[in-house]
């Protein structure tokens, strides 16, 4: 794309250059696409409804494969649509077809409890996270779609003398980093969550808190669907209910992906499909270092708010956030067993429900209204794998565990990056496959084990 084109004002090229997010993205897609995306505002809701909504453009098209493109992203989850919008974006390279074998945003990112913070404790967890907490920040503008985010505030409340000093330890670490996070008192807790047993009478008395401001929520379907549309807008093919089911190489080269429509050719393979990863490698010829589990969640019948900051509580196992709707939106721990379920079962939100209740004594009266589960993709230190593989042009984003909503947008920037330039980005460079063979760990266990 050049800057120089006579109906761009000067502004607007600066602007463009110095990477003003909102500039850049609505100059490239005057460019790019064919249809120019209908944008979002309060004059296109009001045009829209006197046609009574009927006018309203598709999201993204459903093309059918091409042959062959420069980058193919096997997965349609938030980490794949990111890496997707982020590689036309960022990086210019437009002709990318993400495959899923159902459909976006089904697995793991139409799944999750969309608790979005950053306050880990090892350094390059921090930076991977906090880059991703601040990209939350602007998203909605960015991808003109609602993402609903809602930085409400986070507490992981404390049980125990142990987690005490864990989460004193994280505090120290995130002033460290640059994060804004701090301990706080069972009374400035009460004061914000007025319906949590603090006493001293309490099975579990809560003895203080790591609170992080701008930690909170988003609307998990709303991020899958506006990187989609983002995506799309800028020229990447996205194919749903496209199983990859082989990984086509050559001379230790990737050179494609087999699939029942087809096989479709590409010098750069990425495979970004958190709990099938081990699946999608084994077809590539070697072994990773991810176990898969289930993680289950639910919500409750809609009420009247009763909570507006997100409550994570490692001793009792359970974490809770109230939806827009009015539910409480509860997750618990991972399922103690390796399985590729994809649903819920009575044990684990029982297990969850029961704990809950001792520090939430009035949840006891509410009624579940739904649960499900996912397939999480976990590693031995809890965090996450990004880059290269020992197969050349092949690229593997996965590992995030429990833990994945709120790393998608930073996690899709530097993975974009990595794949475009064909080595790590510098922020994902720590997240290597070799760590676990040279005992480079990121142990983020205590951050997260049992909450997201
Ligand atoms: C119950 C639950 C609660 C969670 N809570 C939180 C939370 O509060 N906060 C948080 O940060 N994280 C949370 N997570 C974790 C988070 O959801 C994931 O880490 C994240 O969504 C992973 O995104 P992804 O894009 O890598 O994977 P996914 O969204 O799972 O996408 C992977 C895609 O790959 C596709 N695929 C698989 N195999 C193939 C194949 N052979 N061919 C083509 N496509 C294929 C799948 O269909 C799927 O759409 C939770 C997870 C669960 C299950």
């Amino acid at each position: 794309m050049s800057h120089k084109s006579s109906f761009m004002s000067k502004k607007a090229v600066d602007r463009t250059i110095s990477g003003d997010n909102t500039f850049t993205h609505r100059l490239k897609c005057t460019y790019t696409r064919k249809n120019i995306m209908q944008r979002f505002s309060i004059f296109s809701l009001a045009r829209n409804a006197l046609s009574y909504h009927k006018n309203w453009q598709e999201h993204w098209r459903s093309p059918e494969p091409k042959p062959e493109y420069d980058v193919i992203i096997i997965g349609a989850g938030g980490h794949g649509l990111a890496t997707a919008y982020y590689l036309a974006k960022e990086h210019g390279i437009t002709n990318v077809c993400i495959l899923d074998k159902g459909w976006l945003g089904g697995g793991n990112t139409g799944r999750n409890t969309t608790i979005i913070r950053s306050n880990y404790l090892q350094d390059e967890s921090a930076a991977i996270y906090e880059l991703s907490r601040s990209l939350y920040e602007g998203l909605s503008r960015e991808l003109n779609y609602n993402i609903m985010f809602s930085p409400r505030g986070l507490i992981n409340v404390c049980a125990t003398e142990h987690e005490m000093r864990a989460f004193q330890r994280h505090a120290y670490a995130n002033k460290l980093a640059g994060i804004e996070t701090r301990m706080i008192t069972p009374a400035e807790i009460k004061k914000m969550v007025p319906i949590i047993e603090t006493g001293k009478n309490a099975r579990y008395p809560i003895l203080g808190g790591l609170y992080q401001p701008r930690g909170g929520v988003a609307r998990h379907d709303a991020v899958a669907w506006g990187y989609a549309r983002g995506a799309d807008n800028l020229g990447v093919d996205i194919i749903q209910n496209c199983a990859v089911t082989g990984i086509l190489q050559r001379r230790g080269r990737v050179v494609g992906v087999k699939t029942p429509k087809g096989e479709i050719k590409a010098k750069k393979v990425a495979i970004v499909t958190a709990g099938n990863t081990t699946m999608l490698t084994d077809m590539a010829g070697f072994k990773m270092p991810i176990e898969s589990l289930g993680l289950q969640a639910l919500v409750s019948e809609p009420i009247k708010p009763i909570i507006d900051v997100v409550v994570m509580a490692g001793t009792v196992h359970g974490y809770v956030s109230q939806s827009d709707k009015g539910e409480l939106v509860i997750g618990g721990g991972a399922d103690p067993y390796n399985n590729y379920a994809q649903r819920g079962g009575i044990t684990s939100w029982e297990h969850t429900v029961r704990a809950l209740v001792e520090i939430f004594p009035v949840f006891s009266r509410l009624n579940m209204m739904r649960h499900w589960g996912g397939i999480v993709d976990m590693t031995g230190d809890r965090s996450p794998i990004i880059g290269l593989t020992p197969v050349k042009g092949l690229f593997v984003n996965c590992g995030w565990g429990t833990g994945g909503f709120k790393a998608i947008p930073g996690s899709g920037f530097v993975f974009a990056d990595t794949i475009a330039n064909g080595r790590p980005h510098p922020i994902a460079a720590p997240f290597n496959m070799d760590r676990f063979r040279e005992g480079r760990l990121i142990d983020e266990s205590a951050a997260a084990a049992v909450a997201h």
